[in-house]
Formats: structure tokens, C-alpha cells, sequence
């Protein structure tokens, strides 16, 4: 039996940027995908360190830092059975090029950097992301 889950997103500064927030929540939503919690912040580079502290010694680093913080956000706690699978699912692959049809990242990425969204990897990961943005009484609803 597949489990009720929950996981959790950023739209990245360059979906932001291009007006594609509207977009992108109309396809999470359709996709089945309950929005828990949501909002729009402009990280900072410690924010964005601590986010992506696993990724520190990769040569990716620097760059990803300087593109997370290049503008404003939205992070959301998104909740649906088998959430973490089926949404990196619905994003596609890390470079959009690779991405299969379809995908939020083929939609909408530019390069294997400005990829349009993060999408948790595991559950254990995507515990830690949502109380790293929200409060537990921000995501009781
Ligand atoms: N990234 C990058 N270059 C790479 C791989 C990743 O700039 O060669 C960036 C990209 O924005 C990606 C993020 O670093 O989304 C985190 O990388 P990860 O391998 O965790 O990919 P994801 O889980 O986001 O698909
Ligand atoms: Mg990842």
C-alpha cells in the first residue's frame, strides 16, 4: 500500500524571474499534489549554504550558490501518496536537456544549473527541507 508523503520544492530564480510560478503550481496541483504550505523568500548565501551544505565540495558549488540566491523563490511542502518518488518523477532529470517530455524541468530549465526546481530526493531529506523553511505550525493545515 503506498503511503500518504510529503516533499518538498523550490522554484528556482529563473522560473521565478520568467513568470513561470503561475504555471508550474497549476501543473503540481493537477498532478495531484496538495500545496501544505507555500511562500516567496530571496535566500541568503548562509541560507543557501546551509540548503546545499551535502554539495559543498562539488566543482558545482560556487555557481549553484550564486544562481540560489540570484533572486526570489517559492518553496512549498507538497503532500499526495508516494510524494518524493512520483514528484522527482514530474520534474524530470537534473539537466532539462536529459529531462524526459513532459517534465517541469523540460518545460521549463534552462541548463543542468538553472533547472527550474529542486525536488527532495528521499523522505529523510525532504523532513529536513521543509522544517528547514517552515515552522510545524506552518504545516499543519
Ligand atoms: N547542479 C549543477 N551542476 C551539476 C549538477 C547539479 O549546477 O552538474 C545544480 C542544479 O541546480 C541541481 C543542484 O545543483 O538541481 C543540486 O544537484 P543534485 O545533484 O542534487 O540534483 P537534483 O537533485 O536537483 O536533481
Ligand atoms: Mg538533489
Amino acid at each position: 500500500m503506498t503511503q500518504m508523503e510529503r516533499t518538498f520544492t523550490i522554484i528556482k530564480p529563473d522560473a521565478v524571474r520568467d513568470a513561470h510560478t503561475g504555471a508550474i503550481i497549476e501543473k503540481i496541483e493537477s498532478a495531484g499534489f496538495k500545496i501544505v504550505a507555500l511562500k516567496m523568500l530571496h535566500l541568503s548565501h548562509r541560507q543557501a549554504e546551509c540548503f546545499y551544505v551535502e554539495h559543498r565540495d562539488k566543482r558545482f558549488y560556487d555557481e549553484l550558490i550564486e544562481y540560489m540566491t540570484a533572486g526570489a523563490v517559492v518553496v512549498a511542502v507538497l503532500e499526495k501518496e508516494n510524494a518524493v518518488e512520483d514528484y522527482r518523477r514530474l520534474v524530470g532529470e537534473t539537466d532539462p536537456r536529459r529531462a524526459e517530455r513532459g517534465t517541469l524541468r523540460a518545460l521549463y530549465g534552462r541548463d543542468v544549473t538553472q533547472n527550474a526546481l529542486h525536488a527532495s530526493d528521499s523522505i529523510h531529506s525532504a523532513r529536513r527541507e521543509c522544517s528547514f523553511f517552515f515552522s510545524e505550525s506552518e504545516m499543519t493545515i
